[in-house]
């Protein structure tokens, strides 16, 4: 901007003063430190400026890796609270933040964006896109957004809802939105969009529901649509859209989806190389995940789980790499991508990094896709190995479940999700928030294809808890989170922190020998990068997803994440769980050498699983109610009626009341304007009441699961189930 005044001043002088708005002073105003200054040279040339956060990843290669070094392993005992901020949502926060020039723009929610200053965290505005809450049914993984991009002056969002909204950086107001996506289709944007060479490239998500994945790069400065790359083929009676289409619709055989859509949704990871002039994005599972539904003739179904080089300047392809050929088990490969110029057999490589779903880490040739390595980073059973030969998995048979129930490593949920990782050029090791998960896939067959559903082609009612509860201990011990150092050269785990419980946040790494992560119980911590010792940890009382960044505002570096639980592990991962954190509403915080700034008591009560009310049911009935409400309430209340997020009613806690208006809430949609749809349009008024004979029994069995010598004996793996806390009792109060 201050360019800009300049020449403004210089056209002024030169047309004798003569234009509205010139003056005749000796010299220019001197230029307001504008809000959002950024551009693709400040962008590129990131490592001279480190007290920004300038883009989703810090830099275009996305290697969330900071130089910054005032908070390091020996200072870091001094490393305090410096502010915090309470969002007042308690749905899943996942952002990164984005800080310029002292400011930081964040998102939240239902896409809310918000502007605080840095340095205090006072709020500067904030922009609420106004989601219909009724649309939050097609939000796979809760109503969540991981960030915005800044560009010359303006800050560029998602929504839930489908639209990439311009807001000004200085006052918060809407400059453009368009509406990227189809509104008659279940497409959802949770991304954050990435800002190359002027136009802003966002994709947007939806698979599990059915939909033809693609991304779009639009003129930052007006919204003109400029072009549109699918990733899967569509309708073959149409032309297609690009060459890229022609070679894939050759890999996709037999079944009709594009009815359905395909999938292929890009909805979270890219990258950029500024030399090479290639855009990196990431590609996500089929819809229907099921390919023996999707694609019954067999082939690869491309891009399906691949990562793609496209050319920003006209969104034509250069190359793909399939991680999951064929993929029928959820295996996205939309996970973060990091790109760095790496050692390997005395040469240097260009490389892109990935740790896809599918449980394999992978290094390839970011100039020609090249295969270059890969290894298992968890344990993995639905392949053995990568063959180096021809870079494609060797499957093991036992993966496929079109005829039985296989219990397969990982599981939907993945390796790794979409919690970005962090490479550290200094330790040479990319650190990752890791999953140890598996899942029982079997075909849903009586699969039809239901437009405003989960369209899955997989059973879904094998993830009901199991009723025999040694089986149920044994379930709920199988999950880890863990954080892991991993050597990409040697292809090998270096260190691992075992986690207390499993969906941990997103990464951070910096000078300072230190890698920061959040995690799920409550807690913001930082490990040594060379050992993973654990360096500091501070107590937020709210589970951490999202990755922290790290800043500087007049010397003083600071280090700030956003707390919120929930998200895709939060509402679908159902096993009764581990008590993940006690405060309902999510915070943003930031930290200092020396921060005294202090969070309120939470002051937390704990009311232990009411009795439900008595309501005659029959087994029949209990069974199709499971069966139903697999099908449609799982996905938010979570399987096995344990919803274990804050922000969505757990409805083992339902009340008396809220059993009385059974009904009238889930046919009628007495509450959809709370995010609760009525859902008429699929279920009878007698499916409701399966669905509420299933739920009673369930608190029944719970209870009795509680009373019982499980609980004394597994009270880390109970607690959750048998005790909430109270809503409202643990809201921070203060700023
Ligand atoms: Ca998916």
């Amino acid at each position: 901007m201050k360019f800009h005044n300049a020449l403004f001043y210089a056209a002024c002088t030169a047309t004798f003063l003569l234009a509205t708005g010139c003056s005749n002073e000796e010299s220019p105003p001197p230029a307001e430190p504008s809000a959002g200054d950024v551009d693709g040279a400040r962008i590129a040339a990131a490592a001279s400026e480190p007290g920004n956060w300038l883009a989703h990843g810090r830099t275009y290669d996305e290697q969330r890796h900071s130089p910054l070094d005032q908070i390091n392993d020996q200072s870091i005992g001094d490393l305090g609270l410096a502010w915090y901020w309470d969002t007042n949502t308690t749905r899943g926060l996942e952002a990164t933040p984005i800080v310029v020039d002292g400011v930081m723009y964040t998102t939240g929610s239902w896409s809310v964006v918000w502007a605080h200053d840095a340095r205090n965290g006072e709020l500067l505005w904030s922009y609420d896109p106004e989601v219909p809450r009724d649309y939050g049914k097609y939000a796979c993984c809760d109503v969540v957004n991981r960030g915005a991009a800044v560009w010359k002056g303006s800050v560029y969002s998602g929504t839930i809802d489908g639209r990439l909204i311009a807001i000004n950086a200085t006052t918060g107001e809407l400059e453009w939105k368009v509406q990227t996506t189809d509104p008659e289709r279940p497409y959802t944007i949770t991304g954050a969009p990435r800002i190359v060479k002027g136009k802003v490239i966002i994709g947007n998500g939806g698979a599990e529901y059915g939909v033809r994945g693609y991304i779009t790069a639009y003129d930052a400065a007006t919204g003109d649509q400029l072009w549109r790359f699918y990733t899967v083929p569509g309708d073959p009676s149409q032309p297609f859209e690009s060459p890229a289409m022609e070679h894939a619709a050759t890999t996709w055989r037999g079944g009709k989806w594009w009815e359905i859509g395909g999938g292929g949704t890009v909805w979270d990871s890219m990258a950029y190389d500024p030399e090479l002039n290639l855009l990196y994005i990431g590609v996500g599972n089929g819809s229907p995940w099921n390919r023996y539904l999707r694609s019954p003739g067999g082939g690869d179904n491309l891009y399906l789980s691949s990562m793609v080089a496209i050319n920003p300047d006209d969104g034509s392809m250069l190359w793909y790499y399939q991680t999951t050929p064929g993929d029928t088990w959820d295996y996205t490969a939309v996970q973060h991508m990091i790109l760095a110029d790496i050692e390997i057999g005395d040469e240097m490589r260009k490389v892109i990094m990935q740790a896809p779903k599918n449980g394999f880490f992978y290094v390839i040739d970011r100039t020609n896709g090249e295969f270059i390595s890969a290894e298992a980073y968890v344990p993995v059973t639905w392949a053995t190995r990568i063959d180096p030969e021809t870079g494609r998995p060797v499957e093991n048979p036992d993966a496929h479940y079109a005829n039985d129930v296989k219990k397969i490593r990982p599981g939907p949920l993945g390796g790794h999700n979409w919690h970005p990782m962090a490479y550290s050029p200094e330790t040479g090791y990319v650190y990752i928030p890791a999953l140890n998960l598996s899942f029982k896939y079997g075909q849903d067959n009586a699969f039809r294809y239901q437009p405003e559903n989960w369209n899955l082609g997989v059973d879904m009612t094998t993830m009901a808890p199991a009723s025999d509860p040694d089986q149920l201990i044994a379930d709920l011990q199988d999950v880890k989170g863990f954080l892991t150092a991993w050597d990409p050269v040697a292809q090998k785990e270096v260190w691992r922190v075992q986690h207390p419980l499993t969906w941990n946040g997103g990464l951070l790494s910096t000078s300072g020998n230190l890698v920061f992560q959040g995690r799920a119980d409550g807690h913001f911590a930082a490990y040594k990068a060379d050992t993973g010792s654990l360096a500091w940890e501070y107590p937020v009382d709210v589970g951490i997803m999202a990755a922290p960044v790290t800043y500087t505002i007049d010397g003083e570096q600071y280090v700030a994440v956003v707390a919120g639980w929930g998200g895709g592990f939060g509402l679908t991962s159902g096993v009764p769980r581990h008590r993940n954190n006690v405060l309902d509403q999510g915070r943003i915080l930031a930290f200092k050498l020396g921060g005294k700034a202090q969070l309120p008591d939470p002051e937390v009560v704990f009311i232990d699983l009411p009795q439900p009310p008595d309501i005659d049911t029959t087994p029949e009935q209990v069974d199709r109610g499971l069966e139903l409400y697999h099908l449609y309430c799982s996905v938010c209340h979570g399987p096995g009626v344990t919803a274990s997020t804050g922000g969505i009613p757990d409805l083992r806690y339902a009340s008396a009341d809220t059993h009385a208006s059974w009904k009238a809430i889930v046919h009628d949609g007495a509450y959809s304007q709370r995010g609760m749809a009525g859902f008429s349009h699929v279920l009878s008024e007698e499916d409701t009441t399966a669905i509420q004979a299933y739920v009673v029994e369930t608190v029944k069995a719970t209870i009795g699961l509680c009373e019982g010598e499980y609980r004394t004996n597994y009270p880390e793996l109970l607690d959750t189930a048998c005790t909430r806390a109270a809503p409202g009792a643990a809201s921070g109060g203060g700023r």
